[in-house]
């Protein structure tokens, strides 16, 4: 039997015009070697594990081996990056292999990244470090668990190659999943060539892909529009719930599916301060928490631009069109927000009163700088009695002058309908007690680098694979840095 067949394509983006695309085979590396499978991911792709471990599965990963029925290409794409404009960017350290069809009918790119040089590599060597890939295996996997849609890791593989960044590093690849790569600079590239034709194939492509619903619609680029602000704000919504910061949001780096892409320099917060910043190129704080939503909505924009020559053949009122899909963003992502924090906090929320409750607690975290998630987490344990040594409650406690506000919060739960066992129950579902914190991916990412030791790597991937879950066992890997594991910065995984 033909080894390859595990792996069936269908590759619809490869079938669109070649101006979308370039062709481009992986280059080969020398000595590829597994670092970890995604067994469960590979399982929903009808990708068997043990192929994929195998010596073929780490020789087509790694690009040395091309399988049946994948059709490499780069895409093309543009963005605007800290606000700048670039009018040609693309996949410049990436092949996308093929698609596959997973048995939820779902469409996914598996794309190789760290595979060589492409057309649109300008300057770069097309190659990944082995720590960036191990940060975005952890990250992107993390944020799967916690039920952020975001791109995948279906697998690792080392190249047995150095890279040269600032020193010599081991280099590596990693294959990434996502129902696809279309980005808001994709539609940018377009619209910037004035190639309308283009934009019309994108917006089918994309709503016959993604939001198949939208295809009977009056106006499909509106509704298309309208969908992704949507989707964007519940994306941005959920990053701001679990003190994730992204740290590149540049309009290349957001994808029209809704998923979370590009894990480089992003890091979760640990004490709660919401102007925290963590790439060390964001001199201005650009992409600081607090930013995110009004980024995004920035992003929308130059979305919405690009479509303008599909909202309406008259000008004027393509705009106003525009205006108002974006305009709806606010009042989207607060109420994704509110919902989500009241979640959080035991309760539907109901009038303005909830309201400040909720604006309160983010003061009082912001004055006292405590723990981010293990501040929501204790909640839970709080909800009905205490947890004691079986919850984080061991490990973390609110200072003195939360007890004004923990008193209010008690009283809101009585109005409550559900019992507190219930409320418990749904604020643990609600609050993740493991997150990839900065010094512990950092952690793994050196013992592999330094020390060829994937263990830590290993066990923080199946850790986080259950953030909901407490462990008192594992309480190291809950806890907040020490303040000599503190890490104040992050790099792009260049
Ligand atoms: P990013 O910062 O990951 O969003 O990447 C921005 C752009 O730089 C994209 O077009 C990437 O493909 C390209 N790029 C990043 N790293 C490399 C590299 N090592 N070699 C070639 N192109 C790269
Ligand atoms: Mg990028």
């Amino acid at each position: 039997m033909n080894q390859q067949s595990r792996l069936t394509f269908d590759n619809s983006y490869a079938r669109l015009p070649e101006r979308f695309y370039s062709r481009q085979l992986p280059e080969p590396v020398s000595t590829p070697g597994p670092i970890r499978v995604n067994e469960a991911l590979a399982r929903h792709l009808g990708i068997d594990p043990d192929w994929l471990a195998s010596r073929e599965g780490t020789e087509v990963i790694a690009g040395n081996r091309i399988p049946d029925g994948a059709d490499p290409i780069a895409t093309v794409y543009a963005g605007h990056q800290f606000g700048g404009w670039n009018p040609q960017l693309g996949d410049g350290r990436a092949i996308l292999l093929g698609e596959v069809i997973a048995a939820d009918g779902i469409r996914h790119d598996i794309q190789l990244k760290g595979s060589g040089r492409t057309p649109y590599s300008r300057g770069g060597d097309g190659r990944a470090p082995l720590g960036p890939v191990l940060r975005e295996y952890i990250v992107s996997e993390a944020m799967a668990s916690l039920d952020i849609p975001s791109t995948r890791s279906l697998a690792a593989v080392t190249t047995g190659e150095p890279v040269y960044r600032e020193t010599a590093l081991p280099g590596a690849v990693l294959a990434r999943v996502a129902q696809s790569h279309i980005r808001i600079g994709t539609f940018q590239f377009f619209a910037s060539k004035q190639d309308t034709e283009a934009l019309q194939i994108l917006v089918a492509h994309v709503i016959a892909r993604h939001y198949p619903d939208l295809a009977a619609a009056d106006n499909p680029a509106q509704a298309l529009l309208q969908e992704v602000v949507s989707q964007q704000a519940q994306l941005v919504a959920r990053w701001q719930l679990v003190g994730f910061i992204h740290g590149v949001m540049n309009t290349d780096n957001m994808l029209v599916s809704g998923e979370t892409i590009d894990y480089g320099p992003c890091a979760f917060m640990d004490n709660f301060n919401p102007d925290t910043v963590y790439s060390s190129i964001d001199h201005g704080g650009r992409y600081a928490y607090r930013n995110q939503p009004r980024i995004a909505r920035w992003n929308l924009a130059f979305l919405a631009q690009t479509l303008l020559p599909l909202l309406h053949e008259v000008q004027e009122q393509a705009v106003t069109l525009a205006q108002e899909s974006i305009d709806a963003f606010p009042d989207l992502f607060r109420d994704a927000h509110q919902q989500g924090i009241a979640c959080k906090l035991g309760f539907r929320p109901e009038g303005e009163e909830d309201e400040s409750l909720l604006k309160d607690l983010l003061s009082v975290m912001g004055e006292t700088g405590v723990d981010f998630t293990l501040s929501f987490r204790h909640l839970a344990d709080l909800a009905n009695g205490d947890a004691g040594d079986e919850g984080v409650s061991a490990i973390f406690e609110f200072p003195q002058v939360f007890n004004s506000w923990l008193e209010r919060w008690r009283k809101r739960l009585e109005k409550e309908p559900t019992t507190p066992a219930e409320r418990q129950g749904s604020m643990y579902a609600a609050n993740p007690a493991f997150i990839p914190r900065n010094h512990l991916v950092e952690e793994a990412i050196e013992a592999a680098t330094t020390d060829s030791d994937f263990e830590p790597f290993h066990a923080l991937v199946e850790r986080l694979a259950k953030p909901f879950e407490y462990d008192p066992s594992q309480s190291r890997l809950a806890l907040p840095p020490r303040p000599e594991q503190v890490v104040r910065q992050t790099f792009c995984g260049t």
